[in-house]
């Protein structure tokens, strides 16, 4: 890491009380799932890969609905085991300042990890359960992968019948409104914005750097690329996240710095 850069960003860890981070997908790479845009991503690699992944062909192509399910079963995610950079952000939890990890990863790492799972906020879903579009129930993956691995081409609702997804957000499907609610919040309720792994290429996640950065928080951007949000980071760290978060969630609190504290209670006139 870049000494002055390296330093800086120790600095605000250093004095933040409240931290939010925001994950991406190039958190999860060092734990064998690829990204989508990274050098080796699975849609730079194919332009083509990411033509199925909206909700409209996902609903009217039942042959695209059969690969999606059978790439399912072979998913990484499934054995991946958490790495260095997860682990440094339940060590960050640990040291009471990371308040909130919004993520938009769907592997659940994070919570494997060790992370509060009431403090991880899967903006775009799990895939470790399943949604019925048409009657909304939902039900652990592993149900529908067993019924694949037995055979069916096409597991359906077992309540309706009607198609089965993963419950993670595809293109053209909204967003759940809470997850979402929360996640604003805790872009405007911190010190400091901590974002590693990310392209920032995908809204409304990618919006919640700005937003934060308006409210005042300052934004350490941890990216092996730039992102459209460079200028808005107070610190850039083109370096990976797998060194650079065990170096940040490493960093002691000031105790000081600018940011001051109520104290406690009971000494309240
Ligand atoms: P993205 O593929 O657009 O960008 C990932 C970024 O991480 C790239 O810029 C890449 O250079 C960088 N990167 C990769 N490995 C890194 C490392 N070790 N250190 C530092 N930087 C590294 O991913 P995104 O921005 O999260 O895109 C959003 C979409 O991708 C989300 O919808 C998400 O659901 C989906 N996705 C999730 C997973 C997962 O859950 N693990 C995997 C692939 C895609």
């Amino acid at each position: 890491m870049p000494s002055q850069a390296c330093a800086e960003a120790r600095a605000l860890v250093a004095s933040a009380h409240r931290i939010t981070v925001l994950t991406g997908a190039g958190v999860s790479t060092d734990s064998g799932i690829p990204d989508f845009r990274g050098p080796a991503g699975l849609w730079t690699r194919d332009a083509d890969a990411g033509r199925g992944s909206s909700l409209q062909a996902y609903l009217a192509d039942a042959e695209l609905r059969r690969l999606a399910w059978r790439a399912k079963l072979d998913s990484p995610v499934w054995t991946a085991r958490p790495n260095a950079a997860h682990k440094a952000l339940v060590e960050l939890e640990r040291s009471g300042r990371l308040r909130t990890v919004v993520t938009q990863n769907i592997d659940g790492l994070h919570q494997k990890a060790g992370s509060d799972p009431h403090r991880v906020l899967e903006l775009h879903g799990t895939l470790h359960a399943t949604v019925c579009l048409g009657c909304g129930a939902t039900g652990p993956m592993r149900d529908a992968l067993k019924r694949v691995a037995g055979g069916e081409q096409e597991p359906d609702c077992p309540r309706c019948r009607g198609i089965l997804k993963s419950a993670t957000i595809s293109f053209g499907q909204e967003l759940d409104g809470e997850v979402l609610r929360r996640a604003r919040l805790a872009a405007l309720d911190c010190d400091v914005l901590l974002v590693a792994g990310t392209s920032l290429s995908v809204q409304p996640a990618a919006g919640l750097v700005s937003l934060a950065a308006k409210a005042g928080a300052q934004v350490i951007i941890c990216n092996a690329e730039p992102t459209p949000y460079d200028a808005v980071a107070a610190v850039v760290l083109h370096e990976p996240v797998g060194d650079v978060l065990p170096d940040l969630s490493s960093v002691p609190p000031s105790g000081g710095g600018r940011f001051s504290s109520w104290g406690d209670p009971s000494t309240w006139s």
